[in-house]
Formats: structure tokens, C-alpha cells, sequence
């Protein structure tokens, strides 16, 4: 098929580059001029894992193109919408500007077929719940042969071409208009066809289930991990060992393991700004009351920042001149994404209170080096603890988490270890001479 997408950032780049792996002719547009240079010469402009095979392999193909021209998007069969929907300025709700400028970009450089086939829009953005009825009412109003499915996404970061690829599930939330939605389907049909076949389960439901699945999903794990987080406090609070509590409820099949590892908290271009959206087009439409949890959800987490500041603080008796080595800067590993990242958001704070800081991240480094160019940034583990008075764990990257406290503990100037992410073993670092510092783990070991 002919498929265009709107917006290359993290989404929007790895569903073009798959879609291009599954046979389909893709042109992806985008108005960063810089990151479609990169893209167009088969460079990926972000860290992804496999995406720069994938994009290599696509670009070469010549079956996948990138570029400032939004004419070229003129003969798809399907545009997918793929621009951000960040969180307004000073406002709990998202910011909506991109989506209507890129159906504004569809519908004037959309070309009518002499056979008058449809032309299908799929949004993949999360957007608030009713925007998807209000774009379908806006391309009808053009008089051009559109058909609307909002399609969520569900990649994550660091799996994003598995999760494109092999989807644990795909949702089409079609029109009310049972032949349009037919005709719609048709043509999602075709385009995951292997998909499909491979056996990714299908959800099929109207537009306000699948604007709610998606950001239903983000508030049930939000939710998740504030609620381990608050179990932390409890366990700082009565000497308790947050890991091992949720190790033995993670046995439960009813509450599952997974996302229950309390730390710093979440982060990224995603949750955070999707359960705020979330609350905020609750109140739009008058029930408000059935998300106020998300505050408390919100609340908790955003509390896990000021936790980890102050046990640094207290660890090492005040941050004023204070040298601390920051091991992960992004809001988990395996990305360069520093959107919203807590692991920041602690750095920035340390910073403030005086502390100098050394960072390091295998990905992020030239990305917070032009958001913070005065941090320090050294390439090694063993650079960054030089002289430290702390060392703080805040994005298990593989490479920290595997740290050898032996290793480095001549280095230090005074072996404090803060594992902001419980991802070390406490007798291990307590054994090689560290004092050791978890987030809900009780008592010091
Ligand atoms: P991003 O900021 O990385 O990418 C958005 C891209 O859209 C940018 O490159 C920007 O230049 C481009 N853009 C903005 N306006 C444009 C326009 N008018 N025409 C063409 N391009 C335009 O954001 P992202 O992380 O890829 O997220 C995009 C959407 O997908 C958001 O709604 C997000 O919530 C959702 N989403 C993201 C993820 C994820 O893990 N990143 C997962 C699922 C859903």
C-alpha cells in the first residue's frame, strides 16, 4: 500500500519504518528539517534499539522516504497521524495544535483518485477522548473522499519495532456509520495483514473506546507504580523492604509482577502528561470525580523526586559543594528520550541546592549536553565517581544495574551508593564496604 505519516519523533518514525519492513511504500513527513535529513540518509536521529537497522534497510530499499514536503504525501491510501500531543503550558491538558495542523496538511495536499477510492486517516497520537469525532466532522467538511479510524499506540520506548511489529494487541476504533467503518477496516485490514496473520488480537470498537483504551491503559499503569511507591513510604516509615513486599504479592496472578518496582517514580513523554490529559478532559466533561485517584497517582509519584533529593541529602550530610555522581539520566533504559525524566528532574534539584554533579548515560549524553550544557558529563562509570561523596543509581541501564562495588570503591571520596531504582543488591555494596541507600528498603544497610 501507499502510506503516508505525519510526525517522525518516536512513534512516528518506527511505525514508518515497519510499515516500510512490511512490504508498504511509506513517506513520512515531518517539519523538523534536521531530523528528516538524518531519517532521509537512513540515520535514526533518536536511540532506539533495531530501529537503525530497520530504517537502514527501508531507506535503501527505496520503498521508504522522509521529507519537508508535504505535497508528497498527495497519492496515500492511508495517512497515519504520528505528531505529539504534549502537555499545554501551565495547563493540565494536551496540547492539540499539532494533530489540527496535520489534518489541516491531509486535507489540502490529499489528491482526489479519478476512481473516488477513499482515503483513509488513522490517528496513532493520544489524543483526549472526542477529538477522534471532531476530526472525522472536520475532513467530511473538506468534501474530500476521507475516511477517519483512530488506531492507539502502545509502543514502548526501547521495544518500540517489537512492540510495532508484534503487537500485543491493535485497536480500530471506527465510525458510527457501519459502511464507512467497514470500509476503514478494509484498509487497516490490508495494511496489518501480517500482522493479523501472525496472530496480534484485533479490538474493534468506536471512536471513544479506543481514545479510552489508550490513555486507560497509561492510567492503569501510572497507577501501578504509584501505588508500589506508596507502599514505599510505608516501608521507610516502618523499617519494611519494599522489594521483597512486592515480590510476594507479584506472586498473586491477580496482581502480577510487572510494573511493580517502586523508586523514583515514572516518567517520559508519556504517562505523566497522559494522566494529566486525562483528568483534564474529565473535568471538560463534567466527571471529573471518577479521576480524582489520578491525582493521588500524580501527587505520589511526583513525591518519589523530592524522597530521592533528600535522602542524598541526608546520606551525605547536606548537597553544598557536595560531588555526586548520577549513573542514568532518561526516564528508563535503553532510550535517549529525557522527557520528563525524574532522573533530571533529581539532577536539576541536586544542581540547585549546590551539589556538582557528574552524569553519566550510555545514550543521553549529547541530549542533556545541549538542554544542560554546564553538567559535567564523563564518558566512564569510573570518571563520574571519581572524588564522589555519592554515587546514585536513576535509570537501571544494564550497566549499572551489573556495577561491580568492589571495582569502584577506591575511587570514591566516600562510598555512598543510592539505588534510586532498587535495582542492586544491598548486601553485595554493603559487604564491599558502601553504605547503602534504597528507595523504601527500611532502614540504611
Ligand atoms: P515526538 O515529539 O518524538 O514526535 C512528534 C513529531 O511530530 C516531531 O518530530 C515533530 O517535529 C512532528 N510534528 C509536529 N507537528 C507536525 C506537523 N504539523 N507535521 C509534521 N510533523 C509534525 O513524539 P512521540 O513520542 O513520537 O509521540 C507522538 C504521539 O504518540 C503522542 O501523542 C504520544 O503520546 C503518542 N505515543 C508515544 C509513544 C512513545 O513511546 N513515544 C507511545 C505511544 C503513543
Amino acid at each position: 500500500m501507499r502510506i503516508s505519516v505525519i510526525g517522525c519523533g518516536y512513534l512516528g518514525a518506527v511505525h514508518a519504518a515497519c510499515m516500510a519492513e512490511l512490504g508498504h511504500e511509506v513517506v513520512g513527513i515531518d517539519v523538523d528539517e534536521r531530523k528528516v535529513a538524518d531519517l532521509a540518509a537512513g540515520v535514526a536521529p533518536f536511540h532506539e534499539p533495531r530501529f537503525p537497522e530497520l530504517l537502514a534497510r527501508g531507506v535503501e530499499s527505496g520503498r521508504l522516504t522522509f521529507t519537508t514536503d508535504p505535497s508528497l504525501i498527495a497519492d496515500a491510501q492511508i495517512h497515519f497521524i504520528g505528531v505529539g500531543t504534549p502537555q499545554q503550558q501551565g495547563r493540565l491538558g494536551a496540547d492539540m495544535s499539532y494533530v489540527d495542523q496535520a489534518i489541516a496538511t491531509i486535507i489540502e495536499h490529499t489528491a482526489v483518485r479519478e476512481d473516488g477510492a477513499p482515503v483513509l486517516v488513522a490517528g496513532k497520537s493520544t489524543v483526549p477522548v472526542g477529538t477522534a469525532q471532531r476530526l472525522a466532522d472536520r475532513l467530511d467538511a473538506s468534501g474530500k473522499p476521507f475516511l477517519l479510524a483512530w488506531n492507539p499506540e502502545f509502543l514502548r520506548e526501547g521495544y518500540a519495532v517489537k512492540d510495532t511489529l508484534h503487537p500485543d494487541r491493535i485497536v480500530y476504533g471506527l465510525s458510527d456509520d457501519v459502511a464507512r467503518g467497514e470500509q476503514a477496516k478494509l484498509l487497516l485490514d490490508e495494511c496489518y495483514a501480517k500482522l493479523l496473520a501472525e496472530g496480534s488480537p484485533l479490538v474493534v470498537s468506536n471512536y471513544p473506546t479506543a481514545e479510552l483504551v489508550k490513555v486507560a491503559a497509561n492510567s492503569f499503569l501510572a497507577t501501578k507504580i504509584s501505588f508500589i511507591n506508596a507502599m514505599a513510604e510505608l516501608c521507610d516509615a516502618t523499617g519494611g523492604d519494599v522489594t521483597r513486599l512486592a515480590e510476594a504479592i507479584g506472586y498473586d496472578d491477580r496482581i502480577g509482577s510487572k510494573f511493580l518496582q517502586a523508586g523514583i517514580g515514572f516518567g517520559g513523554g508519556c504517562l505523566p502528561k497522559d494522566i494529566r490529559a486525562f483528568m483534564a478532559r474529565a473535568g471538560e466533561l463534567g466527571v471529573d470525580e471518577a479521576l480524582t485517584f489520578l491525582r493521588e497517582v500524580d501527587a505520589i509519584n511526583l513525591r518519589r523526586r523530592d524522597r530521592a533529593v533528600a535522602l542524598a541529602e541526608e546520606a551525605i550530610g547536606g548537597l553544598g559543594g557536595r560531588r555526586i555522581a548520577v549513573l542514568g539520566i532518561t526516564f528508563k533504559p535503553d532510550t535517549d528520550d529525557l522527557r520528563d525524566s525524574p532522573a533530571l528532574d533529581i539532577a536539576n534539584r541536586l544542581w540547585d541546592r549546590g551539589a556538582r554533579l557528574a552524569i553519566v548515560d550510555p545514550a543521553a549524553a549529547p541530549r542533556l549536553n545541549e538542554r544542560r550544557p554546564e553538567f559535567e558529563t564523563p564518558a566512564t562509570v569510573e570518571q563520574a565517581v571519581a572524588g564522589a561523596d555519592a554515587v546514585m543509581v536513576l535509570t537501571p541501564w544494564k550497566e549499572f544495574v551489573e556495577l561491580d562495588p568492589e571495582s569502584i570503591r577506591g575511587l570514591v571520596n566516600q562510598p555512598v551508593i543510592i539505588d534510586g531504582r532498587n535495582v542492586l543488591d544491598p548486601r553485595r555494596w554493603h559487604d564491599a564496604g558502601w553504605r547503602y541507600f534504597g528507595m523504601g528498603r527500611g532502614v540504611s544497610v
